[in-house]
């Protein structure tokens, strides 16, 4: 994927709309803006393309009744928002001042003004913090991604940890190159849809750990994973499973460390809309999309939803079209006073965007 930044479409050094992030919703969103004549602005991040470039068949993405591999669905979105003078820089945000006007974006490298900012981080890999995991990591058998590693493991026992659809599809997923795969769940039944179930509960490679939680990845005294020591949660015994890859797939956590204290986020550190609204926060100008902000449906195809629906919201913010969704926190805007309305009519926005 090539960087493409340019700085033209840009008023007076403040940009019209910063996209943070570049998997499926920030792309999408790219698009809708880049066709709109706004020329995004879109940080790629730490793991341009998002989490779908580290996925192998997608086969629920609407319009692939073959599959599309993840790699290629994301160079597909990312020339797609090319084509519409979409704009990418490498850059991962490490702080924002949204009380400022225009807003403020802040990397590593500059500091970038823009009118309006969406918000697609995504999220990161959860994992599981027992002993071994951290220090065996990297090269030695640790990891969260099948697809980036599998091909390693050729002809090697593997375990996947996890009962969701992740750790059913990197299960399957490895079964092309390992000749045993341990599905470890700590409970009797998978979280996973029926379809993935039934395919990994059926296929020959796979041996089912139920009820076994995992205590220790084995090998630190070897530099290399030599096993997974998991105990049975209903009798206590534990046993080492023979391994020499351990694939950690129990879900994620939002990216969204560089925004605590500028927007609302709920107990796990998901982005949180205004009521009534999948993208809109209570900043004026600042929207969300996809991951970072969806702990419910965490879909590649409901992600790309949330990217249009928060490019739409930007556009008509720009234009002026629509009011604020909400008041904004009146403590980070200076000389903003409250509008006196009835309760029983929807609150009107009195700050336009900035000219
Ligand atoms: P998930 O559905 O949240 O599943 C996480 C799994 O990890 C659960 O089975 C959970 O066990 C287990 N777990 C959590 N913490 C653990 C720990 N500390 N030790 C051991 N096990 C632990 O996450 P996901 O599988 O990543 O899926 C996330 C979302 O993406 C879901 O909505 C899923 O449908 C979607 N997804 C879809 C596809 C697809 O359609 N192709 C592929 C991947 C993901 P419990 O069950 O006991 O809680």
């Amino acid at each position: 994927m090539s960087n493409t930044t340019n700085t033209t479409n840009v008023i007076g050094n403040v940009e019209n709309v910063v996209i943070i992030g570049s998997g499926c919703a920030g792309l999408t969103a790219a698009v809708y803006t880049g066709r709109a004549n706004l020329s995004p602005l879109v940080l790629e991040g730490g793991q341009p393309g998002g989490q779908l470039t580290t996925t192998s068949e997608v086969e629920n993405f609407p319009g692939f009744p073959e599959g599309i591999d993840g790699f290629q669905l994301m160079d597909n979105l990312r020339k797609q928002a090319a084509k519409f003078s979409a704009r990418f820089e490498t850059g991962v945000v490490a702080s924002v001042d949204f009380a400022a006007r225009p807003l403020v974006v802040r990397t590593g490298e500059r500091e970038i003004r823009a009118r309006a900012v969406i918000i697609a981080t995504g999220a990161a890999p959860r994992m599981t913090g027992i002993p071994g995991e951290r220090e065996l990591s990297g090269g030695k058998g640790v990891t969260a991604c099948a697809t980036c590693d599998g091909a390693f493991y050729r002809d090697m026992d593997v375990a996947v940890i996890g009962g969701g659809d992740s750790a059913c599809e990197e299960a399957l997923f490895l079964t092309r190159f390992a000749s045993k795969v341990y599905l470890v769940h700590r409970r009797d039944a998978l979280r996973a849809s029926k379809i993935m179930v039934e395919r990994a509960t059926s296929h020959p490679k796979i041996e089912m750990a139920w009820n076994s939680v995992p205590v220790e990845v084995v090998g630190m005294a070897e530099d290399a994973v030599s096993g997974l020591r998991v105990r049975d949660v209903k009798s206590g015994d534990e046993r080492v499973l023979p391994v020499k890859g351990v694939f950690v797939a129990i879900g994620h956590r939002p990216n969204t460390e560089a925004f605590a204290g500028a927007l609302a986020m709920d107990e796990q550190g998901y982005l949180k809309a205004v009521a009534g609204s999948q993208v809109r926060t209570e900043i004026a100008g600042v929207y969300v999309a996809g991951d970072c902000a969806d702990h419910v449906y965490r879909q590649a195809i409901s992600a790309a939803g949330m990217g249009c629906q928060a490019a739409i919201e930007v556009e008509r913010w720009l234009s002026g079209e629509i009011p604020n969704p909400k008041i904004p926190n009146p403590k980070k805007i200076p000389n903003y006073k409250i509008p006196k309305t009835n309760p029983r009519i929807r609150i009107q926005h009195t700050i336009r965007p900035p000219k």
